[in-house]
C-alpha cells in the first residue's frame, strides 16, 4: 500500500481524470477507495463533488424479496429507453456472516452489464468509519461525476441507517410485497414516512389489494413526509414487466412536483445538513479516540472509581475539545 500523500493524492487526480471521460474502470476504482474508507476518500470527493448536482437520485428500500432489483431492471430499461444514462447503488447489509449473500445474485441485472450507458454497483461498507450512510452518497457522486443522468440507490429496509439512504434521495419508493414487508411492518419499520411513492409488488400473487387497502388507510392517518403530495400507490408485477410504467410515471411525476416552489433545493439542503452532522459526528468520535485516548482512559478509571459519574466524564472531555460551553 502506498503511504506517501502526495502519490496518494496523485493517484486521485488521474482516477478522476480517467472518470470525467466516463472510464468505467476509474469509477469502479474510485467507488472502492470510499467504500473502504481509504485515505484518499476525502480527496476523491473533493475533486468529485465539484462535478455533481445535475442527477436525479431515486432510492429504493424495502424488505429483502420485496422485488426491488428486479424493480430496478425494469425502471432502467425505461431509464435507456428515455436515453438517460444510469448509475446503481445496490446496499448490501455488512455483515461478517452473510457477505453480503442475503440479497442474492444479481443476475438479472447482467443484461445491463454490456451498455456503457449503464453502471450497476453492489457496495459494502467494508472500512468506511461513517457506514452506509456516508459511503452510499459519496458512491452516488461518484457515478453522477462519472456521468450518470439519474443515480439509484437500493438499501434493504431493516435498519435505520438503511432506510435513512434511501431517504436521502430526491424520491422515495418503499416497496411492499404481499407476505414480505406488508403496510404494517412497514409502519413499525418506520419506512412509512420516508416515501414519496409507494410500490406494492407481486401483483400476480395473491395479497396485494389488501396490502394496498391497508396502506392507503394509513396514508389516511397522515403519515406523509410532504404535505403538498400524497404518496400514489403503485400496484407492480416486476417480473412480467406490469405497472412499471406507471412506477416510472409517477417518479418523473415526482421529480416534476419537486422541481417546483424550490422544494428540489430544500431537500437537497436537508439532506447536505444531515450528511454534514454525520462527518462532523465522526470525527469527534476520531478525535476522541485518537487525541483523548489517554484521557478518556483516565476519566474511564476516575468514573470506575466512584470519583466521578460518567456525565462528569463527559463533560471534562468536551472540555478538553473546547466544547465545554455545550450543555447538555
Ligand atoms: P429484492 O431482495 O427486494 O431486491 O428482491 P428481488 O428483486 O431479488 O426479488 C426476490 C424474488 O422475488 C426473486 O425471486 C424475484 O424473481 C421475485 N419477484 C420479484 N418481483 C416479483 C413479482 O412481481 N412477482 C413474483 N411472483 N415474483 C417476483
Amino acid at each position: 500500500m502506498q503511504t506517501d500523500p502526495s502519490a496518494l493524492v496523485r493517484n486521485v487526480n488521474d482516477l478522476v481524470e480517467g472518470l470525467k471521460s466516463g472510464d468505467r474502470r476509474a469509477i469502479a476504482r474510485l467507488i472502492s477507495l470510499v467504500e473502504d474508507g481509504a485515505p484518499q476518500a476525502s480527496a476523491v470527493l473533493r475533486e468529485v463533488y465539484p462535478l455533481t448536482g445535475h442527477a436525479s437520485t431515486v432510492g429504493l428500500t424495502g424488505a429483502p424479496g420485496a422485488g426491488k432489483s428486479t424493480i430496478i431492471d425494469g425502471l432502467v430499461k425505461r431509464m435507456r429507453a428515455a436515453d438517460m444514462s444510469v448509475g446503481v447503488i445496490a446496499c448490501d447489509p455488512t455483515s461478517p456472516f452473510s457477505g453480503g449473500a442475503l440479497l442474492g445474485d444479481r443476475v438479472r441485472m447482467q443484461e445491463h452489464a454490456l451498455d456503457e450507458k449503464v453502471f450497476i454497483r453492489s457496495m459494502a461498507t467494508r472500512g468506511h468509519l461513517g457506514g452506509l450512510s456516508l459511503a452510499a452518497p459519496e458512491a452516488m457522486r461518484v457515478l453522477e461525476a462519472g456521468g450518470s443522468q439519474v443515480v439509484v440507490v437500493e438499501t434493504v429496509g431493516v435498519g435505520q441507517s438503511e432506510v435513512e439512504v434511501a431517504r436521502q434521495a430526491d424520491t422515495t419508493i418503499v416497496v411492499l410485497a404481499p407476505g414480505m414487508g406488508d403496510a404494517v411492518q412497514a409502519a413499525k419499520a418506520g419506512i412509512l414516512e420516508v416515501a414519496d411513492i409507494f410500490c406494492v409488488n407481486k401483483s400476480d400473487k395473491e395479497g396485494t389489494k389488501s396490502v394496498a387497502r391497508d396502506l392507503r388507510g394509513m396514508l389516511e392517518l397522515g403519515h406523509g413526509r410532504d404535505v403538498d403530495w400524497t404518496p400514489p400507490i403503485i400496484v407492480t408485477s416486476a417480473t412480467s414487466d406490469t405497472g412499471l410504467d406507471e412506477l416510472w410515471d409517477a417518479i418523473r411525476s415526482h421529480e416534476q412536483h419537486l422541481r417546483s416552489e424550490g422544494r428540489l433545493e430544500a431537500r437537497r439542503r436537508e439532506r447536505l445538513g444531515f450528511e454534514i452532522r454525520e462527518i462532523v459526528g465522526e470525527r469527534m468520535k476520531q478525535a476522541l479516540d485518537q487525541a483523548a485516548g489517554d484521557a478518556f482512559e483516565k476519566v474511564t478509571d476516575e468514573v470506575l472509581e466512584r470519583k466521578i459519574d460518567p456525565y462528569t466524564a463527559a463533560a471534562e472531555l468536551l472540555e478538553r475539545f473546547g466544547l465545554g460551553s455545550v450543555s447538555p
